[in-house]
C-alpha cells in the first residue's frame, strides 16, 4: 500500500535545539549545567554575571522551540522528531534540507552522523514497495564539503567541483560523483568513506573540519536506462535519471569560526570570513522561505547557492541548533540559541 503523506501536515520549517551532556573534562574543572529544558518544548539559560562591585548573579534567558532535546534524548529519538516526518515528502517532489548548527563541539557531527543512515534504511524500505518499485524510483547519494568557499567531492579524493546554474532554477555541481545505493550497508561505507576525507588538516583533529560545511545528499530519482536518456534528454535529467525529490544534511562549520575575522593568521581570516557570511546568508534565505517572499537571497554566499533549489518551490527545512550545557561555552550558547530563534 501505498503511504501517502499530506504535505500540510509536515511544517515547512522547523527549529529544534539539542542540548548535550557536560564532558567529562567539564565536570572535571567543576563548570556548571547552566541550560535547563523545561517539556521538550522550551529552555531556560542561566548566565553568570558580576555587578560592578564584583558580587555574582545569575541572569535568566528563556527560549521556546519547535522542540527542545535534553542530554537524555539519544539520536533515534532525534531522528524520528526532526527526520522521520519529512521523508515520505520527498517522495511527493520535495526539497528538503536538515541542518546541524552550533559552536565546536556542541554535538553536530554527532547528532549529524546518524541520520542519513535512518533516512536511507526508511527510504530503502519505501522504495520496496510495489508501487514505487513499478515506477522504478532509485535511492542516489553524493557527499561533498564547502570549505573557504570551494567544493571538494568527498567521494572521489576531494576532486575540486564547481557549481553552475541551468537557467531553470537547477543547480549543477559539475563533476560531483553520484553513487546509486540499494540497501543501508552500501550508505553507510559511503559516509565513512567521505568522512575520513573531510579537511582534517595538520592538526588532525576537530580543528579544520569545524572551518568545513559538509553536504551529504540523498535523492530519489526516476529511474531511466542510458539508451533511453540519450533518446528523450530534455536538458533536465541527471545521471541515472529525473531528480524526483532530496534530501540534504549539512554539517554546518562551527558557528563561532564566523568569529575568526580578526585572528593573526590571514587564512584563517578569509576562511572566517566565509563562515560568517555563509551563516548570515543561510539565516535570510530560511527567513525568506518561511515568509513566502519570491525573492529567496541564495546568492549571499557558495552554501546558500548550493542549495538553491532547496529553497525554491516545494521544500522542507529542519534546523537542529546544537548546544553545550557549560557555564563556560555561555556566550557561544546564547549566540546560537538567537541564531535559532530568527530562523524560527
Ligand atoms: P561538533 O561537531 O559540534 O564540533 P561533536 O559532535 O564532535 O561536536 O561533539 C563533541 C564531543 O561531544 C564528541 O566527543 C561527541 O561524542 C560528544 N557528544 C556530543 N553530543 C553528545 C550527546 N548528545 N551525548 C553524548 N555525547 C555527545
Ligand atoms: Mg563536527
Amino acid at each position: 500500500k501505498e503511504i501517502v503523506v499530506k504535505e500540510s501536515n509536515v511544517a515547512k520549517i522547523k527549529v529544534v535545539v539539542r542540548k548535550r551532556p557536560l564532558n567529562k573534562k567539564e565536570i572535571a574543572r567543576k563548570e556548571d549545567d547552566i541550560v535547563t529544558v523545561h517539556d521538550n518544548a522550551y529552555l531556560t539559560v542561566h548566565e553568570p554575571k558580576l555587578k560592578v562591585d564584583l558580587t555574582a548573579y545569575v541572569e535568566k534567558h528563556e527560549f521556546c522551540f519547535d522542540a527542545v532535546l535534553d542530554e537524555n534524548v539519544n539520536n533515534d529519538e532525534v531522528y524520528r522528531v526532526t527526520v522521520q516526518p519529512i521523508i515520505p515528502t520527498i517522495f511527493q517532489r520535495t526539497k528538503a534540507t536538515c541542518f546541524a548548527y552550533g559552536q565546536t563541539g556542541s554535538g553536530k557531527t554527532f547528532t549529524m552522523q546518524p541520520l542519513p543512515l535512518r533516512a536511507a534504511d526508511d527510504i530503502v524500505h519505501m522504495l520496496r514497495q510495489p508501487h514505487y518499485r513499478n515506477q522504478k524510483f532509485r535511492l542516489w547519494l553524493s557527499y561533498f564539503e564547502i570549505y573557504g568557499g570551494k567544493l571538494f567531492d568527498l567521494l572521489s579524493d576531494r576532486r575540486k567541483l564547481c557549481m553552475r546554474e541551468d537557467g531553470r532554477q537547477q543547480v549543477c555541481i559539475v563533476g560531483l560523483q553520484e553513487f546509486e545505493v540499494s540497501d543501508v550497508q552500501i550508505v553507510k561505507e559511503f559516509i565513512e568513506k567521505g568522512n575520513a576525507a573531510r579537511s582534517t588538516g595538520s592538526t588532525g583533529a576537530n580543528e579544520e573540519s569545524s572551518r568545513s560545511h559538509a553536504i551529504l545528499q540523498l535523492a530519489i530519482k526516476k529511474h531511466k536506462e542510458v539508451s533511453e536518456m540519450k533518446r528523450h534528454n530534455d536538458g533536465n535529467e541527471s545521471k541515472g535519471g529525473k531528480v524526483i525529490g532530496k534530501i540534504s544534511f549539512i554539517d554546518l562549520a562551527g558557528s563561532e569560526r564566523g568569529a575568526d575575522t580578526t585572528d593573526n593568521d590571514r587564512q584563517t581570516r578569509i576562511e572566517g570570513a566565509e563562515i560568517n557570511k555563509s551563516l548570515l546568508a543561510l539565516k535570510e534565505c530560511i527567513r525568506a522561505l518561511d515568509n513566502d517572499q519570491i525573492h529567496i537571497p541564495f546568492r549571499g554566499s557558495k552554501l546558500t547557492e548550493v542549495l538553491r533549489d532547496s529553497f525554491v518551490g516545494n521544500s522542507r527545512t529542519v534546523m537542529i541548533s546544537c548546544i553545550s550545557p557549560n557555564a563556560g561555552s555561555c556566550e557561544h550558547t546564547l549566540n546560537t540559541l538567537r541564531y535559532a530563534d530568527r530562523v524560527k
